[in-house]
């Protein structure tokens, strides 16, 4: 068979795209993109209870924003939602004629039936058979109707929907790429609806006709739908059409092996994204829930992804969304970029922190002093090795935008008294005082402190802890020499020595 790989992402607008979403989206595409074939956004917006306004333009530019680029469907240009590609439309809303042409054709041949039954009726039903422990499903009253009854109820106006008539025996294997063989037993699936008394079809009638009508090759969607399969692969049979492959895809975890839910954190890609996840991390992350390459390489570009990925690497077994090493991902990938690309990534999130604000092209720091971009680069080399999100950032580099505030016990190192400490810092900043502006670099300071140091017959720690809490009013923080050079760039020599002299006034 050499038909052309298509494979679809088909979410329904929630509002948000949940990091499962983004993972049968990513693997999707992958494969698509290793069988040089198309990937396809299609929009099941046909539960018009669930209507978000804006739900879709949210969706596309969310996709747009991770970088994932689909070959046909719903686009977003000069601000309206337009369809591309030749099996349009891709917005199922749009498609209603199209469904009820094939849901009358499964009525015609036998394998749909009009339902009459009313909401009272299936709630009885339902009580019915919860009382006696059976399986809730409809009892298929309305299988066997006649044509002229159904003509007659017709007529009457009365309210249906069209259900699917699954045979009565026999069984149904679906074969997955990823499950491998599951048989279902015909016997144990319910008469489902297809098309609903609004006229809109449901998931599963709209989806198989979509993926026929859209040449979908395989699909490739989340372990919740297996058990919708044997129904959609009963449907292809009844329009006697090819179904597609099928490749199911692991839940993902908790830590706890409990399903990925709100309460424990994060689900949407965009939360991540704006908490300064990079796209290329993410993406890479995403990548390795439920697909193990099987080497020990565990960092990917996309052109690597597609060429590797491959379906029969996927596991059965429920992945772990796993924070941690999202964020191990996530530095090595912010450790990649140069100075200048992490600044311009960080200065919105020095903004919004309120350490700096933007005025024209200029900077200035919450002390009102402008800043240069060499001194916002450095900072960010600085920080780059520590931080696993950007907006980490916030809460980290407050000392570089104004004097820091801080309990005066904290300058005390644990081996040192405040005597030695006044005595250390006070010996520190006349030290200081006489070097020259050329002097402030992290290297030169590092020797000629060290140098200083047993000069004077004093401990590391006696001198460096306070200078550096001095200089940050932190506890933990880079060490005293990049601080410094990095100060002296942003504000010359007297920042300096200022923080020292406020220092040893608080130990007065
Ligand atoms: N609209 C379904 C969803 O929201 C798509 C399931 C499928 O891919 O068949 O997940």
């Amino acid at each position: 068979m050499n038909q052309e790989v298509r494979t679809r992402f088909a979410p329904s607008p929630t509002g948000y795209l949940h990091v499962g979403g983004l993972r049968t989206a990513l693997f999707a595409y992958l494969f698509a993109k290793h069988n040089q074939g198309k990937f396809v956004l299609r929009i099941e917006d046909t539960d018009q209870a669930r209507f978000i306004e804006g739900a879709i333009e949210k969706l596309i530019n969310i996709l747009n924003d991770i970088g994932l680029k689909y070959d046909e469907g719903l686009f977003i240009e000069n601000g309206k939602i337009i369809g591309k590609g030749e099996h349009g439309p891709y917005l199922q809303s749009q498609r209603k004629e199209i469904y009820k042409e094939y849901a009358e054709k499964l009525v015609a041949s036998g394998n749909a039936y009009y339902c009459f039954c009313d909401e009272k009726r299936l709630e009885e039903l339902r009580k019915e058979q919860e009382a006696l422990k059976q399986p809730t499903r409809y009892d298929r009253k309305c299988r066997n109707l006649s044509k002229e009854d159904v003509q007659t109820n017709l007529n009457q106006g009365l309210g249906y929907v069209i259900r699917q008539a699954i045979p009565l025996d026999g069984q149904t294997i679906v074969k997955d790429l990823v499950y491998k063989d599951i048989v279902w037993e015909n016997k144990a699936l319910d008469d489902q609806v297809l098309m609903k008394s609004d006229g809109f079809p449901t998931y599963h009638l709209a989806v198989v006709v979509d993926d026929h009508l859209m040449q979908i090759s395989h699909v490739i969607r989340g372990e919740e739908w297996i058990p919708s399969t044997p129904k959609h692969i009963l449907l292809y049979k009844a329009f006697d059409w090819q179904a597609p492959q099928f490749a199911h895809l692991p839940l993902l975890l908790n830590k706890d092996r409990s399903k990925l839910s709100k309460r424990q954190g994060d689900v949407a890609v965009e939360d991540y994204l704006s908490k300064g996840y990079l796209k290329e991390a993410l993406i890479n992350f995403i990548a390795l829930l439920g697909w193990n390459p099987k080497t020990d390489q565990e960092i990917f570009s996309m052109q690597e992804l597609i060429e590797q990925f491959d379906l029969t690497k996927v596991n059965k077994s429920g992945s772990i969304f796993d924070v941690e090493k999202l964020n191990w991902l996530n530095n090595i990938y912010i450790r990649k970029l140069s100075a200048s690309e992490l600044k311009d990534l960080l200065i919105p999130y020095l903004i919004s922190f309120g350490l700096i604000t933007e005025d024209g092209k200029k900077h200035l720091a919450k002390n009102g002093k402008e800043v240069s971009v060499e001194f916002l680069e450095a900072i960010a080399k600085i920080e780059s090795e520590r931080l696993s999100a950007l907006s980490e950032i916030g809460e980290r580099v407050n000392y570089f935008f104004e004097q820091p505030k801080y309990l005066p016990e904290i300058l005390i190192w644990k081996k040192s008294d405040l005597g030695q400490t006044k005595n250390a810092l006070k010996k520190t900043l006349d030290f200081l005082e006489k070097l020259s502006d050329a002097e402030f670099k992290a290297a030169v300071l590092e020797n000629k402190l060290k140098e200083f140091i047993s000069q004077n017959g004093f401990d590391n720690g006696s001198v460096l802890w306070p200078l550096r809490v001095a200089l940050s009013g932190l506890e933990k923080s880079p060490n005293p020499f990049e601080i410094i050079e990095t100060l002296h760039l942003g504000y010359g020599k007297f920042e300096i020595l200022q923080r020292l002299e406020a220092a040893l006034k608080m130990l007065e």
